[in-house]
């Protein structure tokens, strides 16, 4: 069943002045729930533009971006927001945690802007901490806690919503790289338990985790690679 659907995307910053710039051409593709995609290209590519535009912070100058039904450029501003918050995790290279927060109200946050129970709060911290192995540092502060460990609130975070999408930039990119494996362990377990996940990334230990990889090269997509595939292999 398709979850993301995208239909000659195209991305024009600056279309009325004499220098416009497309960063994105014509995109197409189809992301099934359940799925684990990456996406890899060089810098400039378009990659962020293309995340930001599944993640309905920019939307299309052409073309159509489809999520669960939702046209995500027919959202106001407003909608957006909520849109995001109902249906969107995201996952950043830098963690992005707020530091003058606990790291258990860290990965509330979602939930207390969606003004959720407490009770249901609680009930749905409890697994994740298992799964990510944070019950130990749950009390703790960003600051307390290694890149690893934050990135693994960050995860949580962006799950306790049980978001249609998960959506990482980078998220291994400023981690070493036994750390940066057992995040992209963490992921397929997510990814097995469901979760469907969108990955951006410059790393190809990263993208051969992925079931598919999309190449983006000047606002358009050249190439597509599955697991398994003879030149993913590490
Ligand atoms: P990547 O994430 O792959 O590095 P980007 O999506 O950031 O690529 O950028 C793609 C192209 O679009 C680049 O040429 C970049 O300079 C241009 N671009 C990105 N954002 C803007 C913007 N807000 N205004 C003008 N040009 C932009
Ligand atoms: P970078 O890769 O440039 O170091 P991050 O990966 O941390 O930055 O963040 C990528 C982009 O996501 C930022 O430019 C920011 O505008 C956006 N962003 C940051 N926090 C959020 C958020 N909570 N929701 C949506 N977008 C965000």
């Amino acid at each position: 069943m398709t979850l993301l659907q995208l239909n000659h995307v195209q991305r024009t910053y600056n279309a009325n002045s004499t220098h416009p710039v497309t960063a994105l051409k014509d995109i197409s593709f189809t992301v099934d729930r359940g799925e684990y995609v990456a996406i890899m290209g060089e810098s400039g590519a378009g990659k962020s533009t293309l995340l930001n535009i599944i993640a309905t912070l920019e939307q299309p100058t052409g073309g159509q971006a489809i999520l669960n039904s939702q046209d995500l450029g027919a959202l106001t501003k407003d909608d957006a927001a909520r849109y995001r918050r109902e249906h969107l995790g995201f996952i950043f290279q830098h963690f992005n945690l707020l530091d003058s927060l606990s790291n258990r109200d860290n990965v509330y946050l979602p939930l207390v802007l969606a003004k959720t129970d407490p009770a249901v709060m609680a009930q749905r911290l409890q697994p994740l901490m298992k799964r990510l192995r944070i019950a130990q540092i749950i009390d703790r502060f960003p600051s307390e806690i290694s890149g690893g460990q934050q990135q693994r609130v960050a995860i949580a975070r962006a799950l306790i919503a049980q978001p249609d999408l998960l959506l990482a930039d980078e998220p291994t990119g400023a981690l070493d790289s036994n750390t940066s494996a057992e995040i992209l362990d963490l992921f397929d377990d997510v990814n097995e338990n469901g979760q469907t996940i969108l990955m951006v990334t410059h790393s190809a230990a990263a993208a051969s985790h992925a079931k598919r990889t999309l190449f983006i090269k000047d606002g358009r997509i050249y190439h597509e690679l599955f697991r398994g595939d003879l030149t993913m292999k590490k």
